[in-house]
């Protein structure tokens, strides 16, 4: 047997596998949440880490897509995705204006720049989502000079119209947040003198927690994964069911006395004789290394503690009175039975960014 062949035989003990039909049920849970308004799916950034043309191929029921960057769209028509896709950063350049036009992508426009590379490019029709910043004051046009861009939009036979109108939110992760319904008041206000057909506002927060946002389009992401977009909630109190499950096993395990240190730097010594489990994951894999002690682990779908510094490779976690347990028994990272909103807080950080980090060693497997 050549070693090739030896080595497909390995089947890898860190895997993330992602539910497709969990990632459908969410989906319809969005148009279910605001039965009036198209939906486009948010799968930039490689859907969030889970994998953007497996994630297209499920979301037969989105209206339509949304990714960040030309690149992206390009691999989506490449892969033969015929429906709209917006492109939320819109294009920075005459070359990416023209691959806008030549793969069909609707545009968002939130920049003079962009309004000057229109006006003087000669080319094919392009369909645009002028961009209003309302308080999120990272793109888009100010609200007093929608009216004037507008106009000019209408001079330029290259631009489809209607031009479709949309703005961002950048606070309703916080249900008592008042400037989400500022953003929502500032928006049709900055277009009442407009004729304009088609608007979108809503993210995953949006359309989950604030009915006002709800447009004609709206753009779910995280959502979308299983993730509640919330803070201080997690995804089962929302009906969402988590789409990726990191996991894993036990490599080792040992017995370790009273005043041992564990890991890089010593930084967790045990307070007790106690029994630790290694886990073959680590920073190498994305799981965050500022995780602290205490963040949980399953371990036979039992929680347990990671104790000490994350290394590249492994973690190690306290196996407390767990009986029976072995090498290769199997570990739960986050995902079913254990919510990545928690790990997330453990680790300082956000969900969406845990999920972005998930990296090329880890086995990615795909279940329907
Ligand atoms: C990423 C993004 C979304 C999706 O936001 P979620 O919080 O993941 O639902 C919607 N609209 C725009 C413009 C975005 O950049």
């Amino acid at each position: 047997m050549n070693s090739e062949s030896t080595t497909t035989q390995i089947s890898a003990t860190t895997k993330a596998v992602i539910n497709l039909s969990a990632c459908r049920h969410n989906l319809l849970l969005a148009k279910k949440s605001s039965p009036d308004s198209n939906v486009i799916a948010v799968i930039k950034a490689n859907a969030y880490g889970h994998g953007m043309l497996e994630i297209a191929n499920t979301l037969n029921e989105a209206d339509a897509f949304a990714v960040a960057r030309v690149a992206e769209a390009i691999a989506l028509r490449q892969a033969g995705i015929t429906k709209a896709i917006v492109l939320l950063e819109g294009f920075s350049s005459e070359a990416e204006l023209k691959l806008a036009s030549e793969y069909q992508l609707e545009c968002v426009i939130h920049h003079e720049s962009q309004l000057q590379l229109l006006e003087q490019t000669k080319g094919n029709a392009i369909a645009l989502w002028l961009k209003v910043d309302t308080g999120m004051h990272r793109l888009g046009f100010n609200p007093d000079d929608v009216k004037n861009i507008s106009q000019r939009l209408e001079q330029i036979d290259t631009v489809n119209h209607p031009v479709k109108y949309m703005t961002h939110l950048a606070n309703a992760d916080d249900k008592h947040d008042k400037k989400t319904l500022n953003q929502v008041n500032t928006f049709y206000k900055s277009i009442e003198d407009i004729t304009v057909e088609e608007t979108s506002i809503a993210n995953s927060a949006g359309i989950l927690g604030w009915p006002q946002t709800h447009a004609s389009w709206n753009r779910p992401g995280i959502m979308l994964y299983g993730v509640s977009p919330f803070i201080n909630s997690v995804a089962a109190d929302l009906n969402l069911k988590p789409v990726m499950t990191l996991s894993s096993s036990l490599i080792s395990i040992k017995q370790l006395k009273k005043g041992e240190a564990i890991g890089y730097g010593g930084s967790y010594v045990c307070e007790k004789d106690m029994t630790i489990g290694v886990v073959a994951i680590g920073y190498g894999d994305g799981y965050p290394r500022h995780a602290k002690t205490g963040t949980p682990v399953l371990v036979n779908n039992k929680r347990c503690a990671l104790v000490g510094r994350v290394s590249m490779d492994m973690i190690c976690v306290d196996l407390g009175e767990q009986k029976n347990v072995q090498v290769n028994d199997p570990v739960t990272l986050w995902g079913e039975g254990l919510a990545i909103e928690e790990i997330a807080e453990c680790a300082d950080t956000i969900a969406y960014e845990l999920l972005c980090g998930v990296t090329r060693r880890v086995e990615f497997i795909y279940s329907d």
